[in-house]
């Protein structure tokens, strides 16, 4: 594949979702978006079950997704509490969301981002632990800087403390630091601006961009990190999600809008689109009071449009 697609509405998506979606649907979903191509997807979290309801069943559908095949089971950690349980339930990808503002920090993990940096410093440790113990067994730790382009709390967040956040976080060990538009609030010029410095920085390590729609801005931002080199992007169906502790966030940018934008440019994301829409259904009948964004769903795709996955 050219573009690696990671679907995080079974984590991001659902999380702000107050009506709690049973297990055997989250799963049944999981496996349609898995049928469509999707080979990367973050299925949940392992935070406190008091603080988000929604994912308390994280272990249950972590060892579920486990038994696809070909699939790249995520779950997200704030600590290195959730990253025992994620290792506990056989998780083997763990992303950790890390925030470049104070305020975000605290209103989403209760600890400042040094400390953050710390506790994957933890997390890091233990892995290492568990992959001796197991010697077969390897992890990785993605980090995601939250509030890169901004924060609907502080507003403006220097460009040079994201920089800085990202190589520490490199440096403490994690896989690959990407950046993430947390509340919707980058444009292209900044996005570019920000994932070429986090290229000559990291090398290798730069990692994903999860980026989300709230002021419609989403693909243009997208076309922008593809264009500065990034090759991995988040996305979720339906454009569901937002984030419970950042005032203001709404979904992030709509899969099938993604994919068909990189497919029509020639790009190959191993999706097909019309078992995309069947998972789009199935989400639909499943959580028939949210609302599901995306152009390409409504309008269909255009006339002899030949879609390049399949060749
Ligand atoms: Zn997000």
């Amino acid at each position: 594949m050219d573009v690696n697609v990671t679907e995080v509405g079974p984590r991001d998506g659902l999380q702000s979702i107050r009506n709690i979606l049973p297990t055997h649907k989250k799963c049944e979903w999981i496996d349609a978006l898995a049928c469509a191509g999707l080979r990367e997807i973050e299925v949940g979290s392992f935070v406190s079950a008091r603080r988000v309801p929604q994912l308390a069943d994280t272990a249950e559908v972590v060892s579920y997704a486990r038994g696809i095949v070909g699939l790249d089971v995520v779950v997200l950690v704030p600590n290195l509490q959730g990253a025992h349980a994620a290792v506990e339930a056989g998780a083997k990808k763990l992303t950790m969301p890390i925030s470049a503002s104070e305020a975000h920090s605290l209103a989403n993990v209760g600890k400042t981002s040094e400390q953050m940096v710390e506790e994957l410093r933890r997390v890091k440790e233990y892995l290492h632990f568990k992959s001796s113990d197991y010697s077969d067994e390897t992890f990785e730790v993605e980090v995601g800087i939250s509030t890169s382009f901004g924060c609907s709390l502080a507003g403006r967040v220097s460009e040079d403390h994201v920089i800085a956040l990202a190589v520490e976080c490199a440096r403490a060990g994690a896989t690959s630091v990407g950046l993430s538009d947390t509340t919707g609030m980058a444009s292209p010029t900044q996005v570019r601006r920000l994932f070429s410095r986090l290229k000559i920085e990291l090398g290798a390590q730069a990692g994903a961009a999860h980026l989300h729609n709230t002021r419609g801005l989403g693909l243009a931002n997208a076309l922008a990190a593809y264009e500065t080199g990034v090759r991995s992007f988040d996305s979720s169906l339906g454009g569901l999600g937002g984030c419970p502790y950042a005032p203001g966030a709404s979904g992030n940018i709509v899969t099938e809008d993604l994919v068909f934008m990189f497919e029509a440019m020639g790009v190959r994301t191993g999706v097909e689109f019309e078992a995309l829409l069947r998972a789009r259904e199935l989400l639909r009948a499943a959580l028939p009071l949210e609302p599901l964004y995306g152009m390409t769903p409504e309008a269909g795709l255009p006339k002899d449009f030949v879609w390049p996955s399949r060749f």
